[in-house]
C-alpha cells in the first residue's frame, strides 16, 4: 500500500536533565532514552493522526536503536526506511532546560547523521502522496544533502506533494549558506512552514508581503504557511491570506512544536481539509506539544487533539 507520508533525516534519542538549570558540564542526573529526531517526532505525529507514515533514517545496532524502534511499531509508523548501521552507535541528544525557557544541547549524531542514497528504496515513493523535509536535516552534512535531494527528485518523479520545513539552524549552517542548499526545496515546495524570520533569511526580502509575493508567483498553487508560536499561524496562497489564531497553553516543552504543527497540516490537507481547518488543527497539535515534557509525549492522537479543539471553543 502507497505511503500517505514520508520523511527523511536523523533519527535520535533525547536524555535530559531531571530539573531546571543543571548544566551540561557538570555531573548530574538524566533522564532518557526517550525516542527523537525532528523526522521522527513528524512521523509518530502524523501516525496518531491516523495517516500512513514512514521516515527513512539509521539507528545504531544497539538498545537505544531499539527504544526508537519499539515507539515506531507502537504507533504504527512503517520501520521499512530505518535502517541499522552496523558501526556506529544511536544518535543521542543530551539536553538541558533553562529556567528562561531556553536549552542547552550536546549532539553525539553517530548512526542519526548517517543517510545514503542506497536507503532510498524505491518502494517508498511508489505512489507516495506527500514527501516532507526539513532544513536542519538539509543542515547536518554535504553527504546528507546529496542524499536528500535524491530523495527529492524520487518523490517529484512520484508525483508527490513537496512539504518544506526551513527549520534554519544557524549553528549548523549560517543563512547565506543554508539559503544555497535549501534553493531546490524551496522552489519544489507545494507546501512551505517557515516562521517569519526563516522567511526573510531565505527569501531576501525585506517583508513578509514582499517574500510570500515572490514565492506564490513562482508557483502559485503552493501554500505558505507562517507559523508564529503562541500567536498560531497565518495561511498565505494566491487568493490571499487567512490569520489563525494559536491556543493558550503554559509552555512546558517548546521540543517538537513545528514537527507536530507540520505533521497537523499535512494530515488535514491529504484528508481534504481546508487550509484554514488544516491550520486549526495544526495550532492545536503544536499547543498541545509546547505542553507536555519529552519530545514525542505532547504528539496526540486524532481523538486527543480534537478533544483538546471542543474543549477550547
Ligand atoms: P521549532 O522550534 O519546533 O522548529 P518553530 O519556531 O518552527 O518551532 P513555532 O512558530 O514556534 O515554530 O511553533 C509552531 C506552531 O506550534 C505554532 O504555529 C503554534 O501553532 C504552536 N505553538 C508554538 N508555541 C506555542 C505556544 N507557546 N503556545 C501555543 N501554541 C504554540
Ligand atoms: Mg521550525
Amino acid at each position: 500500500m502507497p505511503l500517505d507520508i514520508l520523511t527523511i533525516g536523523e533519527a535520535l534519542v533525547e536524555v535530559m536533565r531531571t530539573g531546571v538549570d543543571q548544566p551540561l558540564d557538570q555531573p548530574g542526573p538524566f533522564s532518557g532514552p526517550y525516542p527523537s529526531g525532528a523526522p521522527f517526532i513528524f512521523a509518530v505525529q502524523a501516525a496518531r493522526l491516523g495517516i500512513k507514515t514512514a521516515a527513512i533514517g539509521s539507528v545504531g545496532a544497539d538498545a537505544f536503536g531499539d527504544c526508537l524502534l519499539q515507539q515506531l511499531a507502537a504507533d504504527g509508523v512503517s520501520r521499512d526506511g530505518v535502517h541499522q548501521h552496523p558501526d556506529l552507535p544511536t544518535g543521542v541528544a543530551f539536553v538541558s532546560y533553562q529556567a528562561d525557557g531556553s536549552r542547552s544541547f550536546v549532539f553525539s549524531l553517530g548512526a542519526g547523521g548517517h543517510l545514503a542514497t542506497d536507503m532510498l528504496e524505491p518502494a517508498l515513493f511508489d505512489g507516495l502522496r506527500c514527501f516532507h523535509i526539513m532544513g536542519s536535516t538539509l543542515s547536518m552534512s554535504a553527504e546528507v544533502l546529496k542524499v536528500c535531494r535524491g530523495a527529492l527528485g524520487m518523490a517529484l518523479d512520484a508525483g508527490a506533494l513537496i512539504s518544506f520545513d526551513p527549520n534554519l539552524r544557524p549553528e549548523l549552517l549560517p543563512p547565506n549558506e543554508a539559503r544555497l542548499a535549501f534553493s531546490d526545496f524551496m522552489s519544489a515546495a507545494d507546501i512551505l512552514l517557515p516562521t517569519k524570520a526563516e522567511l526573510l533569511a531565505l527569501t531576501g526580502a525585506d517583508t513578509v508581503q514582499d517574500a510570500v509575493a515572490d514565492l506564490l508567483a513562482q508557483k502559485p498553487e503552493r501554500l505558505i504557511v507562517v507559523t508564529r508560536g503562541a500567536e498560531g499561524c497565518t495561511v498565505y496562497s494566491a487568493e490571499g491570506h487567512v490569520d489563525v489564531p494559536g491556543y493558550a497553553v503554559e509552555e512546558i516543552d517548546p521540543t517538537g512544536a513545528g514537527d507536530c504543527f507540520d505533521a497537523g497540516i499535512l494530515s488535514e490537507l491529504l484528508t481534504g481539509k481546508s487550509p484554514a481547518e488544516a491550520a486549526r488543527l495544526a495550532n492545536a497539535c503544536g499547543a498541545l506539544a509546547v505542553g507536555a515534557k519529552g519530545p514525542m509525549s505532547g504528539a496526540k492522537s486524532r481523538a486527543e487533539v480534537e478533544r483538546f479543539m471542543a474543549a477550547q471553543r
